[in-house]
């Protein structure tokens, strides 16, 4: 894509800000190579690599301050304690949460879901009840909701897309009704990167009073999130997706909601006082943070929110933006190339798919020139089953991408079509 002078001058004064090269010496991953060519990562919608500043956070926790938290008199624990506590109060300003209580650290955006699905939801619903989601959600913002619907009869609404990916919102405000028990939508499509209209879409429940319940896995790499803004009751994010570790994310609720919820998991942490006749659960966030949780990631979490937040969430959307508008006139310059999704409101996730080529073989020639695409339904199933395609080939550009890593996909891309057809 050819920039006109404007353009020019305003990515100029951009790239100021958003040192490129300084955020690429920061994940040391980058410098590998793979099969010999040097490493062009395309797949951190998947899972994102981790700058030093996380490695590092993760590495001096157990080097030096290794031990459980809470209760705990000796020094290393108080230590440990902090640091992980340290972690919630970063987490709470990343959302923009009004409380730490309100910051429950899981597994990951899964498990976020499915906390609420068994402890708000389902004491909440049965049959005639509807629970609201949409065709684009990923599968982890599905099962966990037939799950629910299985148990209490309840029964799972879905809101239709368009093709060019984007929710139907007249449809939507169709299915809005009393019955409806709750909305959980996508802040950003995995499959499609669409991103969706989510304060929109609140603001529109919360006239049926209906909590909503934000999947925010994709949305927090690109996006400053505020769940005020939002209007959100729930919303659930993972470490890795933003740069941090795997296994530890957190579900963000509205304290009134968390409080007067049940307990999720039974055991140590989440429990005050425990006799054979009565257990006294523990206060928020405890209460459902069962069991010695995953110390060392979430001081890499609260890391990794510290190192997006130190580069800046303007820097990355104007440097994601550029990048997603020159790989959609790239790629789009391939022959019986499809995008799948072309929605107006994007993040940098493209999937695409090659007329009479499976992605699958696709991602494995490539491979070899080095470059890492996913390839696959993206646990994105019934996305893959709207548009007709058993899997799509996926693109997905983090903050240290570049023009150069397109300039070796269109190449690679090119050659393999030339092997396949
Ligand atoms: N929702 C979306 C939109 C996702 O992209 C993913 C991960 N691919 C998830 C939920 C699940 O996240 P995790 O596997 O980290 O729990």
């Amino acid at each position: 894509m050819m920039l006109n002078v404007a353009d020019k001058t305003d990515t100029q004064v951009r790239a100021k800000r958003f040192d490129i090269e300084k955020i690429r010496a920061d994940f040391p991953i980058l410098s590998r190579r793979v099969h010999g060519k040097p490493l062009v990562y395309l797949d951190s919608a998947a899972s994102a690599q981790r700058p030093t500043a996380v490695l590092d956070a993760v590495d001096r926790f157990y080097r030096t301050h290794n031990a459980n938290i809470h209760r705990g008199v000796h020094l290393l624990s108080q230590e440990a304690t902090e640091a992980y506590e340290g972690a919630r109060d970063t987490l709470t300003r990343f959302v923009g949460a009004a409380s730490r209580r309100e910051v429950i650290f899981t597994r990951g955006t899964t498990e976020s879901v499915n906390l609420v699905a068994q402890s708000f939801v389902r004491p909440r619903v049965g049959p005639g009840d509807e629970i609201l989601i949409t065709h684009m959600e990923h599968h982890s913002n599905i099962v966990p909701w037939q799950i629910v619907c299985e148990q209490t009869g309840a029964s799972l609404k879905v809101v239709p897309m368009t093709a060019a990916g984007e929710l139907d919102l007249k449809a939507y405000r169709q299915l809005l009704n009393d019955s409806v028990k709750l909305l959980a939508v996508g802040h950003i499509s995995n499959a499609l990167g669409t991103i969706n209209p989510v304060a929109e879409m609140t603001a529109l429940a919360k006239q049926y009073d209906i909590p909503v319940l934000i999947d925010g896995a994709q949305a927090a790499p690109h996006m400053p999130i505020d769940v005020n803004a939002i209007g959100c009751d729930f919303y659930c994010l993972s470490g890795h997706k933003m740069y941090g570790p795997t296994g530890i994310g957190i579900l963000w609720g509205k304290e009134s909601l968390l409080d007067a919820m049940p307990p999720y998991q039974g055991g140590g942490e989440m429990i005050q006082y425990v006799s054979f006749e009565e257990t006294l659960y523990n206060e928020l966030p405890g209460k459902f943070e069962a069991g010695t949780p995953n110390i060392a990631g979430a001081v890499g979490l609260g890391a990794a929110a510290d190192y997006l937040t130190a580069v800046g969430h303007d820097g990355i959307i104007a440097h994601e933006n550029e990048l997603l508008a020159y790989a959609t006139e790239s790629l789009t310059a391939i022959a019986g190339l499809r995008l799948v999704g072309t929605a107006a409101h994007k993040a940098s996730v493209i999937s695409f798919a090659i007329d009479g080529i499976h992605p699958h073989d696709l991602g494995t020639i490539i491979d070899h020139d080095g470059i890492a695409i996913r390839t696959g339904h993206h646990c994105a199933m019934p996305v893959m089953q709207f548009f007709g395609l058993p899997a799509t080939a996926r693109a997905s550009l983090g903050l240290y991408n570049t023009r150069e890593d397109i300039d070796r996909l269109v190449p690679a891309l090119e050659k393999a079509r030339k092997m396949l057809l």
